[in-house]
């Protein structure tokens, strides 16, 4: 069974709490209207987690609520064959193994039981539950990539020869895949670390978004040296890491964008001040 998450909205992405799709109890249903946005692989999915607010009169974090909400598959040629529900895909500069959708839903039903938790109001909270795994799991991709781009700069490095010799031998592309590789190992220990903790039963807000937050930006900077590294080639779509740069750049947005990061742990430095 394939799951997707459904809850960013044109209008909400980072300040979640405020979005507007609405989910009304209608009898032994809920219906669920609004806009969605970005949403990876929804096609194929079997499953949403959809983010709605059940309560208009409370329009922060305390009136949303979670279904766990069932649909058919779709195809490329009919994505959503699912009444009340209908949507587009998003062309996307990179990172194109997920794709990206739009998503309408007008009266989509599903039924009373699919609320999370059988409680109306739980939705942020349980969102914020799932925020610390995402978060770990955000940073290991990142800690891949960069790992991905260091071996394609030492490849292409060993590889290509100017001034009659192969251009790693010269210190300034050399300190570059040097510092990948220390960079890309303490991105790695990191998320590691995050994840013993959250493995451990721990609280892990702070180690979360620092992994994320690190390993985002060393992905970005591995991809960009190794880029520099192949030269013109690296210009080249045919050339891997021109993949990779933009593979790399999605990481500092999604599952919360690196100034949320940095808000999350500035804001848990100042608790254990206080
Ligand atoms: C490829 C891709 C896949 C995605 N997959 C999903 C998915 O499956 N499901 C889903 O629900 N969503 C998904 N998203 C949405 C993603 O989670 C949001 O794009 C992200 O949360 C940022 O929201 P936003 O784009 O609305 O930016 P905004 O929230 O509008 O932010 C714009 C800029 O303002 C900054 N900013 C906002 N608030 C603050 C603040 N308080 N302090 C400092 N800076 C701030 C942000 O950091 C950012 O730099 C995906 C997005 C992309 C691009």
């Amino acid at each position: 069974m394939l799951p997707t998450a459904v809850f960013t909205e044109p209008n909400t992405g980072s300040d979640l709490a405020s979005l507007k799709t609405r989910a009304v109890r209608d009898g032994d249903v809920y219906k669920i209207t609004g806009q969605k946005t970005w949403i990876t692989h929804p096609v194929r999915a079997d499953l949403m987690t959809v983010l709605t607010r059940t309560n208009p009169a409370e329009p922060g974090y305390r009136g949303l609520s979670m279904f766990l909400a069932e649909k058919p598959r779709g195809t490329d040629g009919n994505p959503f064959p699912a009444p009340g529900m209908s949507g587009g895909e998003i062309e996307v500069l990179g990172y194109r193994g997920m794709k990206e959708y739009e998503i309408s839903f007008d009266g989509f039903e599903v039924p009373a039981g699919a609320l999370l938790g059988g409680e109306e109001g739980q939705g942020f909270k349980q969102l914020m539950q799932t925020f610390e795994s995402a978060r770990v799991q955000t940073a290991a991709r990142a800690v891949g990539v960069a790992q991905s781009a260091m071996d394609l700069a030492l490849r292409y490095a060993s590889e290509r020869q100017q001034f009659g010799k192969p251009i790693v031998n010269f210190p300034r592309v050399s300190d570059k895949i040097a510092m990948m590789a220390a960079e890309t190992m303490i991105a790695r220990q990191l998320t590691y670390f995050a994840a013993r903790k959250k493995d451990g039963g721990h609280r892990c807000d702070l180690e979360a978004g620092m992994a994320k937050l690190l390993a985002a930006r060393v992905a970005w900077a591995a991809a960009d040296s190794a880029l520099q590294i192949h030269g013109g080639n690296g210009f080249a779509l045919e050339y891997q890491i021109s993949r990779v740069l933009c593979d790399a750049r999605i990481l500092n947005i999604f599952e919360g964008a690196a100034e949320i990061q940095a808000q999350v742990i500035a804001r848990r430095l100042l608790e254990v001040r206080n």
